[in-house]
C-alpha cells in the first residue's frame, strides 16, 4: 500500500499508541480503539474485533466523517464498531486531531463505584486535565453512545462513559494519550489514598495558588 510520509507517520503513531495501551493495561482483550484526523473528510481508525497490542499499519481502515469505508484494513477489515463515538468527538470538536478510547480499569472502577472523577487531589491533573465529566449511561458502539458525549466532549478533553471506559482527544495522538494515562493515574492514586484513610482535595487556598501560577 502507498501512503504519503503523513499518512504513514500516523498510522505508525496509532499502532505504538495501541502497543502502549495494551502493554499498560489500559485495553484488555479486543477493548478499546482510536482514531486520527487524516483530512477534513477521511478518519484513519483501528480494525473491529483485534487486540490492539499488536497492530500493523495496513491493519487500519479508513473511514469518512459519516462512518463509511473509503478503504478497509488489512484482510478487508472493518472499522471499530464504536466508529460513532469517534466521528462525533471530531464534530463536536474540530480542534481535535486524535481520539482515543481506552478501559483504564481504575477509572472504570470509579465509575462502577458511581464515584465522581477526582479533579481536585494531584497538582497535574487540576492543571492540565481539569474536570472530567461522566456522560450518562449508554450501550457501547451505539449511535446512543455518540449522543451520550455530545454535551459533554464539546467543553472537555475527556469524557468517562459509566461501567464502560474514558475516550480523550487531543490535537495530536500524544496529546489525547497524556490525558488518559493521567486520568487513570489520578483514579489510581485516588483509590490507593482511600484503602489508606481519607482521600483529601488539596486545599482552596492551594487551588487558587496553582490557577494563578499557569
Ligand atoms: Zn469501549
Amino acid at each position: 500500500m502507498r501512503w504519503g510520509i503523513r499518512e504513514r507517520r500516523l498510522r505508525e503513531a496509532l499502532v505504538e499508541i495501541g502497543a502502549r495501551l495494551y502493554a499498560r493495561g489500559l485495553v484488555s482483550a479486543n477493548d478499546g480503539n482510536f482514531s486520527v484526523r487524516l483530512d477534513e473528510r477521511r478518519i484513519l481508525i483501528t480494525p473491529r474485533g483485534r487486540s490492539k497490542g499488536h497492530l500493523r499499519p495496513e491493519d487500519l481502515v479508513v473511514i469518512d466523517r459519516e462512518g463509511r469505508v473509503i478503504q478497509p484494513g488489512r484482510g478487508m477489515a472493518m472499522p471499530s464498531s464504536e466508529w460513532p463515538m469517534h466521528v462525533e468527538a471530531y464534530r463536536q470538536r474540530p480542534d481535535a486531531g486524535a481520539v482515543l478510547h481506552a478501559h483504564p480499569p481504575f477509572t472504570v472502577a470509579l465509575t462502577v463505584a458511581g464515584v465522581p472523577f477526582p479533579s481536585e487531589v494531584l497538582p497535574e491533573v487540576v492543571m492540565t486535565v481539569g474536570k472530567v465529566p461522566t456522560a450518562r449511561l449508554a450501550v457501547p458502539s451505539s449511535e446512543d453512545d455518540a449522543l451520550a458525549i455530545r454535551e459533554w466532549i464539546r467543553e472537555h478533553d475527556a469524557v468517562l462513559l459509566p461501567h464502560h471506559g474514558v475516550v480523550t482527544v487531543g490535537r495530536t495522538v500524544e496529546e489525547a494519550w497524556v490525558i488518559l494515562e493521567r486520568i487513570e493515574y489520578a483514579a489510581k492514586v485516588y483509590l490507593l489514598s482511600r484503602m489508606l484513610g481519607e482521600a483529601r482535595p488539596l486545599p482552596p487556598e492551594f487551588l487558587a495558588a496553582l490557577a494563578t501560577s499557569g
